[in-house]
């Protein structure tokens, strides 16, 4: 990728590699664990040149979000580009296809990285090549492939590597970055969310943005609202989970296209089995009329026996004659039903293991039912 001046407008290009190059300038970043102090990271530079020789240790750590091998790296390559001689067309070498497509990125078009925790440090770097576009001087990124043994590489692993460990132990570095570029949405409304950081007098609870649109906000949005987590104790979880091996998958959800079935029916299921049957207690939860014309709810007692009303309580605990009497007969039907078809589910379960275990569960014996 090479960025130069072309008139008022500025390009980012795919050119072909000039057959002579000046000596890249090599970078690296590394980001590693260490006990008791945790992640880690440093950034490497590194020209072996006789006039210009550079080799850099720099100090590139973020906290929370920005703590990771990208800004290490996205480090490295704003202080090799800052060191790129004026009038000498410079390239910089890198092993991380991230950090350059992130750069391509943003030369191109900038409104494309707005959403990057490492924005600033992107504007930083786009406004250092931009600055010697302008000034005619032409800049290439070189993707190199890592650990190949490519001696400017190592070398700037090497450095990076020092430089994470010495991070911890308060040493001089070339170039201290760790409190530059750490404000990646301040000019934005960002969401936030909970989090824990472990102190010296212990957990204490913070608010921090997250750190992108994707991964990070569809886990903050999981661990808030519990998504993925059902409540496994609950009787109709645990009813569900038994039937489940004797599901006969065609059979079993064929009620759904079945056109003898009415659709308000369907419906009626559908909302049964997402706990949505209209009852008082939904009502007082969200503060709405029981029934229309109607105050809003202001208890969740069942209008006909005053108990705690809900989706079971409708369909088998409410003591009003009424209820009881329909209950008492849709089980009835329910059961003849479920003894005509059970013939039917044996034929097609495969295995002796499965046939075994649902007639232990439907308490049969295998004579009496065939
Ligand atoms: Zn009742």
């Amino acid at each position: 990728m090479a960025v130069s001046a072309g008139g008022s407008t500025y390009t980012a290009k795919v050119c072909s590699l000039p057959t002579k190059l000046v000596v890249p300038v090599y970078t690296d970043g590394s980001r590693k664990e260490i006990p008791g102090i945790g992640l880690v990271s440093g950034s490497g530079v590194y020209r072996e040149h006789k006039h210009a020789h550079l080799s850099l240790k720099v100090h590139p750590y973020g906290q929370g979000m920005l703590n990771t091998i990208n800004r290490a790296e996205l480090v490295a390559l704003l202080i090799a580009v800052r060191h790129c001689r004026p009038g000498v067309k410079e390239s910089i070498a890198t092993d991380s296809k991230c950090s350059m497509q992130k750069i391509g990125m943003h030369l191109r078009s900038p409104s494309s990285t707005v959403d990057d925790c490492h924005r600033p440090l992107l504007e930083a770097i786009g406004h250092e090549i931009m600055q010697r576009a302008q000034a005619g001087d032409e800049t290439i990124l070189l993707k190199v492939k890592s650990h190949i043994g490519i001696h400017g590489n190592e070398m700037a692993d090497k450095l990076a590597n020092e430089a994470a460990d010495e991070c911890c132990m308060n040493r001089h570095f070339d170039y201290d970055l760790s409190n530059d570029y750490t404000q990646p949405f301040r000019d934005k409304f960002w969401f936030q969310h909970t989090i824990q950081v472990q102190t010296a007098e212990g957990p204490v609870e913070t608010k921090a943005c997250i750190r992108d649109l994707d991964d990070s906000l569809r886990k903050a949005l999981h661990d808030k609202h519990k998504l993925g987590q059902p409540k496994q104790d609950s009787l109709y979880f645990q009813l569900w989970d038994k039937v489940q091996p004797f599901r006969v998958k065609p059979h079993s959800d064929a009620l759904w296209t079945m056109p003898s079935i009415p659709e308000s029916h369907k419906r009626n299921i559908f909302k049964y089995r997402t706990g949505q049957i209209w009852n008082k207690n939904i009502a007082f939860k969200r503060r709405m009329p029981y029934m229309p014309g109607q105050p809003i709810a202001r208890d969740t007692r069942c209008p006909l026996c005053r108990g705690d009303d809900s989706q079971g309580h409708i369909f088998g605990s409410c003591m009003h004659p009424d209820m009881s009497k329909q209950y008492i007969a849709r089980h009835d039907k329910a059961m003849r039903m479920s003894l005509v078809s059970v013939p039917y589910m044996y034929r097609n379960m495969r295995s002796d293991r499965l046939q075994r275990r649902f007639f232990k569960s439907v308490s049969c014996s295998k004579k009496s039912v065939l």
